[in-house]
């Protein structure tokens, strides 16, 4: 019989659990991963790892219709949107199944089914809907004597704009069309909205974005996300702000729209909707009640450390709240599994999670925004640098974005940068290493950045700052 107690139980196998998985036995725990529908959750199979081979395809799409522009003939551009589904979905099996190995590697057992917590230290696997995968362990009774529940999030509905999978699709169906639509509407400007948006615009869909804020890319910093919204916009997709969609009337194989602009109402006809205004935590049929487990604004409360309130028992990733990100998720379970063993692991700084948006042009950030700085009370200075003014750029024809620093005037500490443009989420990175290390505007000033590169509008922001610009 299957060996049935472990150290470390994690539910959920997305990028929050199966990296937990992996530290924690590389820590020495014999550890057991429950899962109910796919390997490598959300991220890998329907998030972050798809939708990035799907905007490559419009990416290299995008670049052979503008051939001409660098001198060469590509005649007949077309796509076929099968096979560049096929070519998404390929991509996140082969990362599941590379998920797959990893846990065979560090001997992590799969168990396949749906779990429940009982009681500390117990859980009970129910039989799950989908086929377990070879070798993970059957549903029953299982203990450990540390949970951590990384169930992640799903997509949240609103009343009258509710999916019907069809014409109003999640993510799911957004991934996976059964056809391309002529015209589109997406209701939400966050990450996931904007990415399909510009997706399907860069294959030639008429795009409606509607937001119910006064800005898109609602977290973003107010001037990274107005240099957006011009972009995209002349990319012609048509943006609403301050809007919000009321109701959806559908019709064969249509969906008209109603529109709440405050101090008008108009409709709108569309091939098909993609509802993105956010996703919510799984946290039921958890046996949370039961256990006292406490869950705020549908997310679980947990401390620095990812500890709930119940001892034994923590949280991860999406289901213990904002930002949802499969970084923020990797770092929690890390952060969780090294306190477990008594490592004394910085707690989470939330402070310093990147966050990446893989639209046309891309937008990055990490600290705070200016508008936060201002309502801190901060003294702050603040440096830009258009992509305009860089070499690199240029060549590369991508010389529309924005780099923007902002600096403690008092402290000289690096606290918010917000970025705008091609390939801005690998940069962001740089800045993420910078304000990790506490580093100031003078350490900035004397570090060496190769030339040509996009880097150098990093560099040139933080010397805008303090007065020094070069190349503009
Ligand atoms: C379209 C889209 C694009 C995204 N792009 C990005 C991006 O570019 N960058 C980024 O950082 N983030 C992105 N995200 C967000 C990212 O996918 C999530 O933040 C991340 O997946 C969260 O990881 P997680 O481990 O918390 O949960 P998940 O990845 O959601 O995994 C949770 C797993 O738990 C399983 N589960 C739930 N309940 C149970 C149960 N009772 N028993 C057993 N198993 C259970 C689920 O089946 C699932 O596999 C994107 C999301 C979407 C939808």
């Amino acid at each position: 019989m299957a060996d049935t107690a472990f150290d470390i139980i994690i539910i959920g196998s997305g990028p929050g659990g199966y990296v937990t998985a992996i530290r924690a036995a590389q820590l020495g725990f014999k550890v057991g991963v429950v899962e109910r529908d796919y390997i490598g959750g959300i991220c890998t199979n329907w998030g972050c790892i798809p939708t990035k081979a799907l905007l490559r395809s419009a990416d290299v799409f995008h670049l052979m219709s503008h051939a001409k522009d660098f001198g060469l003939a590509a005649d007949k551009v077309g796509f076929d949107p099968a096979a560049v589904i096929k070519r998404s979905r390929g991509v996140a099996k082969r990362l599941s199944d590379g998920v797959g190995f990893l846990f065979r590697k560090h001997k992590i057992a799969t168990i396949w089914g749906e779990a429940v917590i009982d009681a500390p230290g117990k859980i009970t696997v129910r039989q799950a809907k989908t086929e377990a995968p070879k070798g993970a362990l059957a549903p029953g009774a299982y203990t450990a004597k540390h949970i951590i529940l990384a169930t992640g999030a799903r997509p949240r509905v609103l009343p009258g704009i509710e999916p019907d999978k069809k014409l109003v699709w999640t993510y799911f169906e957004a991934m996976n069309p059964d056809k391309m639509p002529k015209s589109l509407l997406v209701i939400g400007s966050g990450a996931i909205g904007v990415e399909f948006a510009s997706f399907y615009r860069t294959l030639g869909a008429e795009v409606t974005i509607v937001e119910v804020l006064p800005q898109i890319l609602p977290v973003e910093d107010a001037e990274i996300a107005a240099f957006a919204r011009k972009s995209f916009e002349r990319q012609g997709i048509k943006i609403v702000t301050s809007a919000k969609v009321t109701k959806l009337d559908k019709t064969g194989d249509s969906v008209t729209a109603t529109i709440d602009e405050g101090k008008a109402t108009s409709q709108l006809t569309v091939d098909r909707v993609i509802s993105a205004v956010g996703v919510v935590g799984n946290v039921e049929n958890l046996g949370l009640e039961k256990l006292g487990v406490k869950v705020e604004r549908g997310t679980i409360v947990i401390d620095g450390f990812c500890r709930t309130n119940v001892p034994g028992i923590y949280a991860i990733g999406d289901v213990a709240g904002p930002p949802m990100l499969a970084h923020k998720a990797e770092h929690e379970g890390i952060i969780c599994v090294e306190a477990i063993k008594g490592l004394n692991p910085h707690p989470m700084d939330k402070h310093l999670i990147p966050g990446c948006t893989y639209c046309n042009p891309q937008v990055a950030s990490v600290g705070i925004t200016e508008a936060k700085a201002k309502a801190d009370g901060r003294e702050v200075r603040i440096g830009k640098f258009p992509f305009v003014g860089n070499g690199k750029a240029i060549a590369l024809g991508e010389d529309q974005g924005l780099v923007k620093v902002i600096f403690d005037n008092k402290t000289g500490a690096l606290v918010g940068a917000h970025m705008v443009g091609a390939e801005v989420t690998e940069l962001i990175q740089g800045y993420v290493i910078a304000m990790n290390l506490e580093t100031t505007e003078e350490e900035l000033m004397h570090t060496i950045f190769p030339h040509p590169t996009l880097s150098e509008t990093m560099k040139e922001a933080v010397l805008d700052a303090y007065g020094r610009v070069l190349n503009i």
